[in-house]
């Protein structure tokens, strides 16, 4: 059977704890891996070889962190079928998205291998009195936290800047879904990555996640995941003063107004809402369709998501994936009941369903419930699964207060053809992300992240370089 090991020092090595996880296939339900279990002692060696290794990578010239960068991203192109599978292994999403999510985590790196040779910092100049400029120094050892919904895509976001900007990592993935980062750290080592330069320790948060986080010497975290568990991240980091960036979770809405192109909205809200299973942060979860166009948007939207193939993952036919884990695959079908008991009417779905040759995996049909008032628990609390609510609207300002009538600010979506509405609805809806006519459609160089309690901070572009950088204003009189 499989294992996957730490990455510390530039090399594979299993934990001192010699104790081991099971990783499971969400399609089958069946344990097809073993995880090394680290340990706080794991998380200390991987912590002296970052710190051992850092000044010479931040010391290193700007194109050597874009060489090794460059390798790693072509080295994961090269390979891209088997980290798909792998990613399509550990996850339960369809093969053909892992590995367009290969492609984009192999980006991932690209784009930061230019910003480290493109990065730059201000200069001010202050009357005739002096000239100030920013000094953006590396951290020194940072810790990158990632989940299991895009394992690869968001580990890299966070690890690409961090190295770009010549820190040194310890970096922990989801327990749920380690392969592509094992597979990941291999490619760091055959591209020449200098030892001790990224470290990642495989384990359970509350373990590894937790002792990384508490470490004295690790001076930022970088965090996505839970709403719940960021919070207990911050309570840890901020008596410490470490700098913190956490991206959470989003409870997102996705509005189509009377005067939208139809047919592309209706085409795209079957992505927003039900691409990798809808564990992702940015799917939109609560539809909102004006009472004019309902009747006809719900028809057709239910009609688009009847055809969307549940079953195996490496079928090329397949859009809907298994739920990562058994508790999360229970946890979105007690969503799904909670929202009857809410007095929600199931228009599509809700059921769990096993397709052939895969009777033990986790699968749950893509779902569209109607009916729910806007501040019952199933319309306020992030499901994470392939579960949307549909409600009509009658008037702008009403569905603008109902949209931001949650605790989260992540994404929010709309769909209008008439300007002057979708630069005003831009403007007053509180999410780190609007998207206008279109869904996820991401540059690399805009701010990433959320409002409220969907986050603290922004990633993307020179915003991930700024958080990885210290500034020092360095004041020069004339
Ligand atoms: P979790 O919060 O459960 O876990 C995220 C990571 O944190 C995992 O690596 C986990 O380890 C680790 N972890 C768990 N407990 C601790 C702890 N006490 N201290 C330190 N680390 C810990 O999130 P999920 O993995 O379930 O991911 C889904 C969530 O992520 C959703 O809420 C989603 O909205 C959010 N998300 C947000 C995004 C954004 O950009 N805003 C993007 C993608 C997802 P382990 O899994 O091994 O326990």
């Amino acid at each position: 059977m499989m294992e996957v090991q730490n990455y510390i020092n530039g090399e594979i090595i299993d934990s001192g704890s010699s104790e081991w996880l099971d990783n499971f296939n969400p399609a089958t339900g069946k344990v097809y891996s073993k995880i090394t279990d680290s340990n706080a002692e794991d998380v200390d060696r991987a912590y002296e070889a970052a710190q051992k290794a850092q000044p010479n990578w931040e010391n290193s010239p700007a194109e050597e962190r874009f060489r090794v960068m460059n390798k790693v991203a072509e080295l994961i192109e090269e390979r891209i079928e088997e980290f798909a599978k792998a990613e399509s292994i550990d996850q339960g999403k369809p093969f053909w998205l892992a590995k367009n999510e290969m492609r984009r985590a192999a980006q991932n790196m690209r784009f930061f291998a230019t910003a480290a040779m493109q990065f730059a910092s201000e200069s001010h100049a202050t009357e005739n009195k002096a000239i100030n400029y920013t000094l953006r120094q590396s951290i020194g050892v940072v810790g990158c936290i990632s989940p299991w919904n895009l394992p690869l895509y968001l580990f890299t976001w966070k690890i690409a800047p961090a190295l770009a900007a010549g820190n040194a990592i310890v970096s922990k993935p989801s327990e749920f879904t380690p392969m592509t980062a094992f597979l990941f750290s291999k490619v760091c080592i055959e591209a020449g990555m200098p030892a001790g330069v990224l470290n990642v320790v495989h384990g359970l948060g509350p373990k590894v996640g937790q002792a990384i986080v508490e470490h004295k010497g690790i001076k930022a975290i970088s965090f996505t995941g839970g709403t719940v568990t960021g919070a207990r991240i911050a309570s840890i980091a901020a008596p410490k003063f470490k700098k913190l960036s956490l991206e959470l979770g989003g409870k997102n809405p996705n509005i189509i107004f009377s005067d939208a192109d139809i047919d592309k909205a209706i085409k795209t809200t079957v992505n927003t809402s039900f691409m990798n299973q809808g564990e992702i942060c940015l799917c939109g979860s609560r539809l909102y369709i004006h009472s004019s166009i309902y009747e006809q948007v719900k028809e057709r939207l239910i009609e688009a998501v009847k055809a969307l193939k549940v079953g195996d993952p490496m079928d090329e036919n397949t859009r809907i994936g298994a739920i990562v884990s058994k508790a999360h695959y229970k946890k979105v079908l007690g969503y799904i009941n909670l929202a009857k008991e809410e007095g929600g009417r199931i228009l599509l779905g809700g059921e769990s369903v096993n397709p052939a040759g895969f009777e033990d995996g986790w699968f749950i049909e893509p779902t569209i419930i109607e009916g729910l008032s806007p501040n019952c628990r199933t319309n306020q609390e992030e499901i994470f699964g392939p579960v949307i609510s549909i409600s009509p609207f009658e008037y702008t300002d009403e569905i603008i207060e109902i949209a931001n009538g949650t605790e989260y600010g992540l994404a929010a979506t709309i769909w209008t053809e008439n300007l002057t509405l979708a630069h005003r609805v831009a403007q007053q809806l509180q999410f780190g992300i609007v998207w206008v006519n279109c869904w996820l459609l991401r540059d690399l160089r805009t701010p990433f992240g959320g409002m409220k309690s969907s986050g603290v901070g922004r990633e993307g572009g020179w915003e991930a370089m700024r958080f990885f950088t210290e500034p020092k204003n360095v004041c020069i009189a004339l």
